[in-house]
């Protein structure tokens, strides 16, 4: 007796904008066995810096808020390993926020890949609060806020996939409230109003802090989070309370104190045109960045270079917005196109693009019998895994 296929589950599937969008985009092969798996990476590097300097930054804000504490605020990280007793610290000690940030993602397994990372995870973060914060923390009006939509479900193959409207999801860093239009000696506000010169009144602003550097043009986490920051914009619409969205912001924080990889990146960026933020020609950054060499100590740069390169500026126009929303929607449509591929055939491998970038292969679970690592595409003759999965 032939007993009917099982049909996928009705239900009205959810997408976070990172942890579904942005980790399907990263790399579908790789999204696919994190997501159909409890198990936690076995690298968790990369969460551990991300969540700890967005545990940094919102601990820090809210100490902020309730106490004041003039910036700059001191910053006396715990050595590690610690101490017993711990030495004493202010309050508002960067090492003291810290401390009980590492504390929360210890009891969840997230520690920081060693001394080196930990410590420069720290010098960007003490910029961030001592240089940003004192600008960026008075705007602020909410912090860590939950959105959510709607949006009908795209058609898959000449069938509705699963229901016919989709969830989607974030968390918004911060909201911040800026009055533009009149005169202002608060940095980040004055690059508001250089790209919404003709607009005047109170606007939110909608902020995305990226443990990471600013990528150039050219790598597709350019466009991508673009697409994701528009699309919290789309979702802060749909709230009746919000005022109108002027823009969003991007902080990539590494930009702060960057890394002499990182510097060694942009450089290459230079050269190839991909930088879109440079310093001008003739400048002290300019000069202290081409004399750099890898190796050496790592040049001091101005405040303003590296803060704008720490800020990008998106666009939140009804045109932009709904291009983002509607190439999320495509993100979708190939997610469940997969998705649905894959309970038809049961072949897993077949069904997902391996498409992670460098960086991602590097330090990916699954590269030992992933079928297209970066590393051997365009590469024929290149090691093949021997054997794979389904
Ligand atoms: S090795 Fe690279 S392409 Fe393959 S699954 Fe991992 S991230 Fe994706």
């Amino acid at each position: 007796m032939l007993l009917p296929a099982r049909e996928l589950p009705f239900e009205v599937p959810s997408y976070s904008l990172t942890g579904d969008i942005l980790a399907f985009q990263t790399c579908g092969l790789q999204y696919r066995y994190y997501s159909g798996s409890s198990l936690p990476p076995s690298r968790p590097v990369q969460i551990w810096t991300g969540e700890f300097v967005h545990g940094a930054l919102e601990d820090a804000y809210r100490l902020w808020r309730e106490r004041q504490f003039p910036f700059p605020w001191p910053s006396n990280p715990t050595p590690f390993p610690a101490p017993n007793p711990l030495p004493q610290r202010a309050e508002n000690d960067i090492g003291v926020i810290g401390d009980r940030v590492e504390a929360r993602l210890a009891a969840s397994g997230k520690r920081p890949r060693n001394r080196d990372a930990r410590e420069a995870v720290y010098r960007r973060v003490t910029s961030a609060i001592n240089e940003l914060g004192p600008h960026l923390f008075p705007l602020i009006t909410a912090a860590e806020e939950r959105i959510s939509g709607t949006r009908a479900m795209p058609e898959i193959e000449g069938r509705v996939a699963r229901g016919d409207r989709y969830e989607l999801t974030g968390i918004v860093d911060v909201i911040s409230s800026v009055q533009l239009g009149r005169e202002t000696t608060n940095p980040l506000v004055r690059m508001l109003q250089g790209h919404l010169p003709n607009r005047a009144g109170v606007f939110d602003i909608i902020v995305d802090y990226k443990a990471s550097r600013r990528p150039g043009s050219a790598d597709s986490f350019w466009v991508n989070q673009q697409w994701q920051v528009q699309t919290y914009a789309w979702l802060r619409e749909q709230s009746a309370t919000a005022n109108p969205i002027g823009a969003g912001v991007i902080v990539y924080v590494d930009e702060l104190a960057p890394s002499a990889t990182e510097l060694t990146a942009f450089k290459k960026e230079l050269e190839a045109g991909t930088a879109d933020v440079a310093p001008p020609v003739g400048s002290a950054d300019w000069y202290a960045i081409q004399r750099w060499r890898s190796g050496a100590e790592l040049p001091e740069l101005t405040f303003d270079f590296r803060v704008n390169r720490a800020v990008r500026i998106i666009s939140v126009s009804r045109v932009d917005v709904d291009a983002a929303v509607h190439a999320i929607d495509g993100v979708v449509e190939r997610i469940e196109a997969s998705a649905v591929r894959e309970f038809n055939t049961g072949d897993i491998l077949a069904n997902w693009s391996a498409c992670g970038g460098e960086t991602t292969c590097v330090a990916c679970d699954f590269r030992t019998f992933c079928p297209e690592p970066h590393a051997h595409r365009g590469n024929p003759h290149g090691p093949r895994p021997a054997s794979a999965p389904g």
